[in-house]
């Protein structure tokens, strides 16, 4: 079956979908995105991402291509067409294309932004091996520009910082800087200690993960302990257990980090605790 994608008000095939080589987004990276996941035909969470986006867009000067209301009826038209079950909705707006090449940002009376959707078909998303396994994770710097509230494209370190890991045998790695984890390549970090779960408190220094939110709120409806606070990746290596968060990895379990087993290197309990109730209340809450 041939996706359906969404660019610029029209559903198309894949194949026949374009952008201007002149794109902000291709050119400079000016381009802000989200990634909703979808259960059982269900947008997970997609009030946040749409939250999320009008702040990334706020942030950058950049107009809003739609409203929230266009936006979750492209999303649901595009779940419907490609017949996603389990997988991810992509979305991608650009400063657009004044059709050449200029550090200014063009008029925005003149120049549209560029939005683009597509889907990923991801069967058994929610019941993922790896997160039975658990993660293996390496740290590296964080070299990454200071303004990392902002979701940009500019993906292209937490790439290689994914390719590091890649090479050292691990999953994952969590990036440190001025001696402390900010978080990971593509999610937010967290470990366990006697019972207490901790993790960075929001700043510019990361990115507000949805899943963050959600997964913090219902901890502490669990009446699990929480502690926002920096922590160093020596602290995490003599942790009970540790996990991350993301919209398409939910809860991901942690088991072994720069090449230390974390207890007795298997998913700790309260991470695997957190995934349950995160998918089961995520489903229930799902439009
Ligand atoms: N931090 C970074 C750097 C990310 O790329 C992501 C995933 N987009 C997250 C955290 C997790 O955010 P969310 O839960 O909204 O997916």
């Amino acid at each position: 079956m041939t996706r359906t994608v969404y660019v610029n008000g029209e559903y198309l095939p894949e194949t026949e979908a374009k952008i201007s080589i002149f794109d902000r987004g291709f050119l400079m990276a000016d381009g802000v995105y989200e990634v909703t996941s979808v259960l059982d035909g269900k947008l997970i969470d997609f009030d946040g991402h749409a939250v999320r986006l009008a702040r990334s867009l706020d942030e950058l000067d950049m107009q809003a291509p739609c409203s929230k209301e266009e936006l979750l009826e492209i999303h649901r038209e595009l779940v419907a067409r490609n017949e996603i079950v389990e997988g991810l909705v992509y979305l991608q707006v650009t400063r657009g294309s004044d059709g050449d090449r200029d550090f200014v940002f063009p008029d925005p009376e003149t120049t549209k932004p560029t939005i683009v959707l597509f889907t990923q078909n991801k069967p058994g998303l929610a019941d993922n091996p790896a997160a039975k396994k658990g993660a293996k994770i390496i740290s590296i710097e964080d070299i990454r520009w200071g303004r990392r509230d902002i979701k940009t494209v500019q993906l292209l370190y937490p790439s290689m910082g994914k390719m590091m890991a890649k090479k050292a045998g691990a999953d994952d790695a969590w990036l440190i800087e001025d001696g402390y984890v900010t978080e990971g390549t593509s999610n937010n970090a967290y470990y366990v200690k006697d019972g207490t779960i901790v993790t960075r408190p929001l700043s510019n220094d990361i990115l507000h993960g949805i899943t963050r939110k959600a997964v913090l709120r219902m901890a502490a409806e669990a009446q699990m302990v929480v502690e926002e606070r920096l922590f160093t990746i020596d602290e995490a290596k003599e942790a009970d257990e540790a996990f991350t968060t993301s919209a398409s990895a939910f809860v991901m379990p942690v088991i072994e980090i720069d090449g230390v087993a974390l207890g007795d290197g298997t998913p700790g309990p309260i991470a695997k605790r957190l995934r349950e109730i995160y998918l089961e209340e995520s489903l229930k809450a799902a439009i």
